[in-house]
This record gives structure tokens, sequence and C-alpha cells, in this order.
């Protein structure tokens, strides 16, 4: 499966995709749906998985932590719980990740992106060294994104809305890269509503007026200060069960990758 498909002969490096999001917000099934989508474009990615404690991998992975890093026996051997285990595993897989470099850098040249599936808990990756080493060695070789995916099923309530935006402006920040904000599971709910209250503060506003709890003023304040983080995001709404908006995604991408390009 290797070679096929890499009739792309532009020398452009590949573009790193690194998923991030919520446990349970779909990264992993997003992954793969992209992985299928390009596969179907005959522009087969590359895919690394960074979750040491997922089960099953529903893609074939190029790179697995797995395959390196043994998680459960980590946990024994260090005694520590799932949570300790998880970062152990990533810490351990990033003393090593030059070889990890070295296997992408050989693949520039027959696929155009690098899928990288992060670990379940997003704390785990985004606030840990092991994740900033990772991110860095990336972004420093190839043009990279960030993708946050956001559960849009869960997120209809506009408190938990405005919390996960918050969280998400504070990975742009950390990260400091092109970023794109996935709406994803809008098989279950169409993300119009979010996109409306992204542009229209009114609207937001009168969802608002609905809350009563005490959190509702501190969230109005929030909203002000977010448009500014609102009017340069990318959104794109996506199903990663259905396949749906993928073709957008990938056209948010480029552009993310350009402009980011064009600005530093
Ligand atoms: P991760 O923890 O972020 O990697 O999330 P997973 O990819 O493992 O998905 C978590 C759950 O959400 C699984 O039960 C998926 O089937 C489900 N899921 C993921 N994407 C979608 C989607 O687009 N629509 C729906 N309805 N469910 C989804
Ligand atoms: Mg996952």
């Amino acid at each position: 499966q290797a070679a096929a498909g890499a009739g792309s002969e532009s020398c452009a490096p590949p573009v790193c995709v690194l998923v991030l999001g919520m446990a349970g917000s779909g990264k992993t099934t997003l992954v793969q749906r992209l992985t299928a989508h390009l596969h179907s474009q005959n522009s087969p990615p590359y895919v690394v998985n960074l979750d040491p404690a997922v089960r099953e991998l529903p893609f074939a992975a190029n790179i697995d932590i797995r395959d390196t890093v043994k998680y459960k026996e980590v946990m024994k051997q260090y005694g520590l719980g799932p949570n300790g285990g998880i970062v152990t595993s990533l810490n351990l897989f990033a003393t090593r990740f030059d070889q990890v470099m070295k296997f992408i850098e050989k693949r520039q040249n027959t696929s155009q992106y690098v899928l990288i599936d992060t670990p379940g808990q997003i704390e785990v990756f985004t606030w840990s060294a092991s994740g900033t080493i990772i991110t860095e060695a990336l972004a420093s070789t190839f043009p990279s994104v960030v993708v946050y995916v956001m559960d849009t099923s869960r997120s209809t309530n506009p408190i938990t809305f405005m919390s996960n935006m918050l969280y998400a402006c504070s990975i742009l920040y950390k990260t400091k890269l092109p970023f794109i904000l996935a709406m994803n599971k809008t098989d279950i709910i169409d993300h119009s509503f979010a996109v409306e209250w992204m542009q229209d503060f009114e609207i937001f506003q009168d969802a608002l007026n609905q809350e009563t709890t005490y959190v509702s003023n501190l969230t109005r304040s929030m909203s002000l200060v977010l448009d500014e983080f609102y009017s340069s995001l990318k959104v794109v709404g996506v199903s990663a069960v259905l396949g749906t908006g993928l073709d957008e995604f990938f056209v948010k991408v480029s552009e993310a990758v350009d402009e980011y390009e064009r600005e530093y």
C-alpha cells in the first residue's frame, strides 16, 4: 500500500495535521475517516497514533506508540494509575521522537498529509512536556495545523459551548499554530447554531438569557473577549461517522497553512 498512489510528484513537504480534542469528541473516528478519504483520493496519508491506551484502532497506523511503549506495563513498572501511565508512556515515546521524525522525513515525497491522533484526554498532550516536544519537533520541520475537534452535540448549551471555546482558545495560544475548529457529530445536530453564536453576538446573548446560573454574567463578558478569537477562526462542520464535510475540511487546512506561511 505504501508507494501506491504516491503519484503526487510535487516536492512540497507533507502537511502535519495534529488532531486534538476532549475525550470522546471523535478524534480517532475523524482520523479514520480522513485516512479513508485520502486513500480514496489516491493520496494515502502517513498516520501516527500517539494514544498509548487505545484498545483498538479503526485505522492502520504507520507509527503506533503502542508498538514501542506498553502502557499497562508502564503502569505496573512505575506503580502508576491510568493517567500517570498514559503521561509516562508519552514521555518515554517523546525521548525517541527523533526516530519518528526520520521515518516521516523518509516519506516526505510520497504522502501529502501526516495525520496524528492524540491521547483521549487532551491535557495529557497539551499540558505535558512530551506533547510540547512532539508538537515542536513536527511544527519546526513540516507545515502543521492543529485541528480542535468539538463534540457539537454536547455543546448546545451556551455555557458549555463557551467553556469549550475557551479551551480551544487556550490551545491556540499554547501551540501558536494554524488552527481549525472541527465541529464534529453534525449527523446528530447541525453546527449552524454554533456558527450563528460565533457570528452574531446578540443571538448568543439571547441563548444566554435563558440561563440563570451565576456564571452567565461572566459568560456574557467572555463572549465579547472571544469575538476576536472567533473572527479569525476557521470552522468546519464534519461528521466523522458519515464522512461529511471532509472536502471543506481539507480546503480549510490548505488555507490555514497558506495564511500562516504568508504571515510568518
Ligand atoms: P476520541 O476519544 O476523541 O478519540 O473519540 P472517538 O473517536 O473514540 O469517539 C468517541 C465516540 O463518539 C465513539 O462512540 C464514536 O463512535 C462517536 N463518534 C465519533 N464521531 C462521531 C460522529 O461524527 N457522529 C456520531 N454520531 N458519533 C461519533
Ligand atoms: Mg481516541
